[in-house]
């Protein structure tokens, strides 16, 4: 999609679950080749409106679309070919797998029936495009010292790194991050932006969930911010910030 055209666009969406409205009435737009923010307090409904997004969960009411097409009810991996992939929260691995090869094959499990037995139906073929494919987008993120090791011996800064290798395989035009910096050291966090600045710039587009404020501030076009289930504002990182409504309810000032 051409840089500045609608990508996403989120439409009423609401997710009750029992008598707990986690996500209510939201609505937003993400263009191409843009980074958002999603940010708001714990239980705000963050990880829910992912879920809504990619097809993890079926929404109360509202729609989605995206590049173009209804994706409302889609199934995850509907969603995922056509081209919006996403991370959780928590990282998920295969510990005593290598890095490639969680990258190879973890995507490749997730996106069948899950079991190991559909890993060996794969032809040679198949299974060398697959790890080639892994190889490439761990270079692309800066990873490639890191093929061989086992997954479960990764520092957390490295796990989060593999998980976006792994969401870059099946080649997105949106990336969904969930807390991609949390837990993760100065240093990290600097080289985990400027991954996603590099990212940006090859047409990617990216909306992710973030705690830390510097980190958002400096990284986002664009920020969400939500509260008990509803968008509280949206705007630029600046905006975000001289708005009254979000430092009190927000950031605490
Ligand atoms: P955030 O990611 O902003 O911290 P979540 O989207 O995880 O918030 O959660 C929003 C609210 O929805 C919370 O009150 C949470 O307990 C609730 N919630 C999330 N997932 C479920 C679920 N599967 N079943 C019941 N309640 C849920
Ligand atoms: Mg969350």
């Amino acid at each position: 999609p051409a840089a500045g055209t609608v990508l996403l666009e989120v439409d009423g969406l609401r997710k009750q679950f029992g008598g707990l409205v986690a996500v209510n009435d939201v609505s937003f737009t993400l263009r191409a080749g843009e980074i958002m923010g999603l940010i708001g307090p714990n239980g705000a409904g963050k990880s829910t409106t992912f879920n809504l997004i990619s097809g993890v969960m079926s929404a109360s009411a509202g729609t989605l679309r995206f590049a173009g097409a209804s994706i409302s009810g889609l199934p995850s991996r509907r969603i995922a070919r056509l081209g919006l992939s996403r991370t959780f929260q928590h990282v998920k691995m295969i510990p005593d797998m290598t890095v490639l090869e969680n990258v190879a094959l973890g995507g490749y499990l997730r996106s069948t029936s899950g079991t190991l037995r559909a890993m060996l139906r794969l032809d040679r073929e198949d299974e060398r495009r697959l790890f080639a494919e892994a190889e490439r987008q761990l270079q692309r993120i800066g990873m490639q010292a890191h093929l061989h090791e086992l997954a479960g011996n990764l520092a957390l800064g490295p796990q989060r790194m593999m998980e976006i290798a792994r969401a870059l395989c099946s080649d997105p035009s949106l990336l969904l991050l969930d807390e991609p910096a949390a837990g993760l050291r100065h240093k990290e966090k600097q080289a985990l932006a400027e991954v996603l600045r590099q990212l940006r710039s090859e047409g990617m587009s990216i909306l992710l969930v973030e705690h830390d404020m510097d980190f958002v501030m400096g990284l986002t076009d664009r920020l969400v911010v939500m509260e008990f289930g509803t968008k509280l504002i949206e705007g630029t990182p600046a905006q975000v910030q001289a708005s009254p409504e979000v430092r009190a309810a927000y950031l605490g000032t």
